[in-house]
């Protein structure tokens, strides 16, 4: 078995699976399941995000809304209006606002006006609350990718002790949740934990979310031990001028002590597209009083 995890060929796959689940809800339901993606502003990292969203929807077999809204005159009060627009309306199954909004723009206060039941990024704190007590709900894109490459890995997670690195909702929170579902003993570390390296060690599982490029060195790894690496970091690369993405792992020591890594990129980054595909499927599906045709 390849010790490095294909986060790419994964995602492939899920991505077909959703494509014809969505044709088969298209019969049933006469209509495609619908996600919209709302874009404030200019920010060029987040319309390369929606732009690839939005192809990827349309690749699925779904309907993309998009709708853009100019940072210089719009206002909170016309973005909570559209998205309760878009909660009304019934072809949107599906409803993602690129974070980050611009500043004077309050991320929860915007989240809080989408429908639960349409929050596809799960953010909302009615899907938040739902995944921490056990209830089904809208489960964040990268922890739900994360989770699903490693029960492809090591089957049954019960007993493992993982480790997940970082604790912001939108990932490490959201993961350790996920894991203790998956009745793993979990420890989450962050920015005040004290012999990082030591509790890490500890791991047969470590989620590195932290944002920190490369923190995470081979000797902080159990032999033997999975690593999930979340982390996104543009640093210089060996060309001048040049930059390149590297994890929050040191990939190479961290490879030589894992039974099976991801690379970044390749790893986790395409799961969470082909998830946030798979969360608008089960939304559509859910609101059509549909089984959930891929059984996640
Ligand atoms: P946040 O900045 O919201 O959270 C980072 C977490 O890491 C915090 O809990 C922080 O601790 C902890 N942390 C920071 N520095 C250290 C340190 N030196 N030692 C221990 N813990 C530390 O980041 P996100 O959760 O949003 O994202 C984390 C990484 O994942 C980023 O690189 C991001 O780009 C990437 N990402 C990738 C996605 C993908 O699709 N692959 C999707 C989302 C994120 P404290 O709480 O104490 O401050």
């Amino acid at each position: 078995m390849t010790k490095i995890i294909d986060g790419k060929a994964f995602a492939a796959n899920l991505r077909a699976k959703v494509k014809d689940a969505a044709t088969a809800f298209k019969a049933k339901a006469g209509r495609a399941p619908g996600l919209a993606v709302i874009l404030v502003g200019e920010d060029p990292a987040s319309q390369v995000y929606v732009r690839s969203k939005g192809k990827a929807t349309l690749e699925a077999g779904m309907e993309s809304f998009e709708h853009r809204l100019d940072a210089e005159t719009a206002t909170q009060d016309q973005l909570i209006a559209l998205v309760q627009t878009l909660n009304a309306d019934e072809k949107v199954d599906g409803i993602l606002v690129q974070l980050p909004l611009p500043k004077g723009m309050d991320d929860k206060a915007v989240i809080a006006a989408i429908d639960p039941a349409k929050d596809v990024d799960g953010f909302h704190v009615v899907n938040a609350g739902k995944l921490a007590v056990g209830e089904e709900a809208l489960v964040p894109c990268t922890p739900m990718g994360c989770i699903m490459m490693l029960k492809d890995r090591l089957g049954d997670l019960s007993g493992l002790h993982a480790v997940v690195l970082g604790r912001s909702n939108i990932v490490g929170k959201p993961m350790a949740q996920l894991l203790l579902a998956e009745n793993c003993t979990v420890t989450i570390v962050h920015s005040r934990t004290k012999d990082l390296p030591a509790m890490v060690r500890q791991g047969d599982i470590v989620v590195a979310a932290v944002g920190r490029p490369e923190m995470v060195r081979g000797d902080w790894i159990k032999p033997g031990a999975v690593v999930i690496d979340v982390g996104i970091n543009r640093v210089p690369g060996a060309e001048a001028g040049k930059t390149k993405l590297v994890g929050d792992v040191a990939f190479d020591e961290a490879a030589a002590n894992a039974s099976a890594i991801t690379p970044v990129p390749g790893g986790v980054g395409p799961m969470t597209i082909a998830v946030l595909l798979r969360n608008t499927l089960v939304a559509a599906c859910r609101r059509a009083g549909l089984p959930d045709p891929l059984g996640l």
